[in-house]
């Protein structure tokens, strides 16, 4: 009896230890199935994608822990801005799943400037600061570029602006550049220190519309031709009426050419060294003979302010508009020594003016200028 019942409990037992084995092993099975079915695909966490930027479908992937895709790449259109819906398959043995995600067009990138740093112009000179500027952005717009700050064309100055571009979302660039308006020395206006206009044109200056050369102020190389009309006129007229008197004056050195001044000044100074030179004679450019309103009489010499030739025309010159351009006493203003024979043509206004009853006045004087060289 004993016996018996010992054997049923090891049966109980074995039939026991079978099914939980068995247990276990469906427990294994369904799990490794079920393991062998599943998917998992991450997305990327930032669906935002730029404006024409170049993205394919499997770019938002991050990872596929478990299952492949099956859905086909492709490149995804990125040619307009917000919202898309896209959607990527993935199957694993017999589970297929579709993840659906949004993806969203963005544009956070600002326009590109290419510009000059630095623009150069003289005063009155506009220039087109636009014009080798260009902007591009990945939006593909037509942007057009402004320019931010202020500037005056007309006044001499550093100007420091902006280039400003602004794309349609709102993305904004700025290139800073500096405008520089340095004065043209060949064309620009002044005002004498006695309130005179002065006006440089092509490098020749006019003070109240009178042609004004000195050591300050010089001619082109290229200025002048001969004797202005007025210029011989005058002369005529004037040696006409001292004829009648029994004076002879003639015009021993009219209009002399920037190049014929420069060899007469080189002589000078070989022989008397510069700064002898420079109190009679012009340094090329600065000479008023090259304006061909000015002659020397006779014999061009301290001698002929005694002759009564020289008397004569220091009182009566005014009359045919002329007038004594080097008076006596004046050297330290026209910075030339008195020059009795050198008559400049200024009209018969002017030339009454600096007349001023005998006591003879410069056009430095008169026009609050100074006659000096800028180098020494
Ligand atoms: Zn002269």
């Amino acid at each position: 009896m004993k016996k018996r019942k010992r054997r049923i409990k090891k049966k109980i037992k074995i039939i026991f230890i079978i099914s939980l084995v068995s247990i276990i092993v469906v427990a294994i099975s369904m799990f490794l199935i079920i393991l062998n079915n599943k998917v998992n695909l991450v997305l990327k966490k930032d669906l935002n994608v730029q404006i024409n930027s170049e993205v394919s479908l499997y770019s938002f992937v991050e990872k596929i822990k478990s299952g492949e895709i099956i859905s086909n790449d492709k490149e995804i259109d990125t040619s307009t801005l917000g919202k898309q819906d896209l959607s990527i398959k993935v199957k694993n043995g017999s589970t297929t799943k579709e993840y659906k995600f949004t993806i969203n067009v963005v544009d956070t990138i600002k326009p590109e400037i290419d510009a000059p740093s630095e623009i150069t112009t003289v005063v009155n000179k506009e220039v087109d600061l636009l014009k080798d500027v260009s902007v591009s952005d990945n939006s593909k717009e037509d942007i057009k570029v402004e320019v931010k700050g202020e500037y005056d064309f007309h006044k001499q100055g550093e100007y420091n602006l902006d280039y400003y571009a602004k794309d349609s979302s709102g993305n904004e660039a700025t290139k800073q550049f500096k405008l520089i308006v340095v004065s043209d020395p060949d064309n620009m206006t002044f005002t004498t220190s006695k309130g005179f206009k002065g006006e440089v044109i092509d490098g020749v200056t006019y003070i109240d519309g009178v042609l004004i050369v000195n050591k300050t102020y010089s001619l082109p190389s290229d200025y002048g031709n001969g004797l202005t009309s007025a210029t011989q006129n005058a002369f005529n007229e004037m040696n006409a009426d001292a004829k009648s008197l029994n004076l002879n004056l003639w015009i021993a050195s009219g209009y002399r050419s920037y190049w014929t001044q420069n060899t007469l000044y080189n002589n000078y100074v070989a022989l008397d060294g510069k700064e002898e030179a420079d109190t009679y004679s012009a340094r090329p450019g600065h000479s008023e003979h090259q304006t061909g309103l000015a002659f020397d009489l006779n014999s061009v010499e301290e001698s002929f302010a005694n002759t009564d030739e020289g008397k004569w025309v220091k009182d009566n010159c005014y009359r045919y508009g002329l007038i004594i351009r080097y008076p006596k006493g004046k050297e330290n203003i026209t910075g030339y020594m008195y020059e009795s024979w050198h008559l400049r043509y200024v009209g018969v206004d002017l030339a009454t003016k600096l007349y001023n009853n005998g006591d003879w006045l410069t056009l430095e004087e008169y026009f609050g200028i100074d006659s000096k060289y800028e180098s020494e």
